[in-house]
């Protein structure tokens, strides 16, 4: 692999850190796949005369986006149970759903579908939660794909375990085969609060402290979490967790709608991650996450679509765009997370989340070459008065052109080079079929 050195030239190159800067007619020099040096374009052909040479001449780079939440298997439910609230919306159609179909085939399908559309939106790391945590983890070596892979732990039984034991056993199997993988880790994924119990909590907790892997949880998603947790353990969610000694920064906490002004400094100061899934929260009705006031607290958010059965896309972009247009809109505030914010949120505060601030998450010498180019030359996006602007507020993610993962070019020029597509999207079609029948029963 030694020697394999490219020159990617974009006319416009957005590092994220410091946040904001835009580097003009630069190149990024990428050796065996991490990032070597950020050069004046026109010092590459004295410096790196071997070089394979990328030109991007209409072109923004930035950092591969980072899909801080999502279930990807979710995606072959796409559709299936729309405008209802949560616990219709998972009682009533998703979870018998899941109970009938749910197993390698049904994850492989959906992930391969989940990964295929996030690469060609210039997405390059995802953090999963859901079953068949395995083959999710396979697909992603497939595609090429980066991804913390989420150990699932509920307090029912399921077609991945039966019960606590077994949740715990199968997850530890699992980070035990991916120790030392170039490209996945992995977190405990327990549900939610609701759905698992106070021994596990703990136990994972302790494991966690062991591992050092993070505890990515649903935590605050509704008023109705607030209050069945205050009917069945006599305290809000939040502090049952800390008496359970879970608020801190391996926290990694989805969703956060319900959250009071004291919650808010608590949260900041035990440096817990939150996650925060705008398109999900909006349509569930489930509340608003208080995005301004959190980020002035000084806390973590990162962006995340959730899965495409409440979203419905995995679109980083679109869910860009409402992260900051939502925080401006709630709290009444236009100058909220201003987009070199929201585009922070989306790249390098995922990875900070992640535990992957060091690998990924901006363009610095070092790090990872995961990036994504972006065509500027559409109606929509001209005149290119700000790229910044551009990214957050006027581009779609169909002008993503080319996308790296770890150096490689997993998408190039509009084309998936590792997954294929038409035969991924005829096994979607095929789910349909079976999915459908089920509904209409
Ligand atoms: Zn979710």
């Amino acid at each position: 692999m030694a020697g394999d050195v490219q020159a990617i030239l974009p006319r416009w190159l957005v590092p994220v850190r410091p946040e904001g800067q835009v580097l003009e007619d630069h190149a990024v020099i990428v050796v065996d796949g991490r990032i070597e040096a950020i050069i004046g374009a026109g010092d590459v052909g004295g410096l790196y005369p071997e070089a394979h040479r990328i030109e991007l001449p209409v072109h923004a780079l930035i950092p591969g986006l980072i899909n801080a939440h999502t279930h990807n298997a979710m995606s072959l439910l796409r559709g299936l149970a729309d405008d209802l609230p949560l616990m219709t919306w998972l009682e009533d159609h998703i979870w018998p759903s899941e109970q009938r179909w749910v197993g390698p085939e049904f994850v492989r399908a959906g992930s391969e579908l989940a990964m295929a559309e996030m690469l060609a939106g210039g997405t390059t790391c995802f953090n999963d939660n859901y079953f068949f945590p395995d083959v999710t983890a396979e697909v992603a070596r497939e595609a090429g794909m980066r991804a913390v892979i989420g150990l699932p732990v509920i307090s029912l039984p399921t077609a991945w375990a039966s019960n606590e034991d077994e949740y715990f056993q199968r997850a530890l199997e699992v980070r035990e085969d991916l120790l030392g993988d170039p490209l996945l880790t992995t977190a405990f994924a327990p549900h939610a609060p609701y759905t698992v119990s106070d021994a596990a909590f703990t136990r994972m907790r302790e494991l966690a402290d062991k591992t050092g892997i993070p505890i990515h949880l649903h935590l605050l998603e509704t008023a109705q979490e607030v209050d069945d947790s205050l009917a069945a353990h006599g305290r809000r969610p939040l502090d049952r967790l800390a008496d359970l000694g879970l608020l801190g920064p391996s926290l990694l906490a989805v969703h956060m709608t319900q959250l009071g002004e004291d919650d808010i400094e608590r949260i900041a100061s035990a440096g817990v991650h939150v996650l925060h899934c705008p398109a999900s929260n909006l349509k569930l009705a489930s509340g608003i996450c208080p995005v301004a006031a959190l980020d002035s607290a000084g806390v973590n958010v990162s962006i995340g679509t959730d899965g495409a059965a409440s979203n419905n896309t995995l679109d980083m972009f679109a869910e860009m765009r409402l992260a900051a247009l939502l925080a401006k809109g709630a709290s009444g505030d236009p100058e909220a997370i201003p987009a070199a914010r929201a585009v922070s949120m989306a790249t390098l505060n995922g990875a900070r989340a992640l535990g992957l601030e060091t690998q990924v998450g901006s363009i610095e010498v070092g790090k990872s070459a995961d990036l994504a180019a972006i065509a500027l030359d559409r109606s929509g996006s001209l005149p290119v008065n700000s790229v910044i602007s551009h990214l957050v507020y006027a581009v779609g993610r169909e002008q993503v052109s080319d996308v790296w993962v770890a150096g490689q070019r997993v998408y190039e020029q509009g084309r998936m080079t590792r997954l294929d597509v038409d035969s991924i999207h005829r096994t979607a079609g095929q789910w349909a079929e079976r999915l459908t029948a089920g509904e209409q029963k």
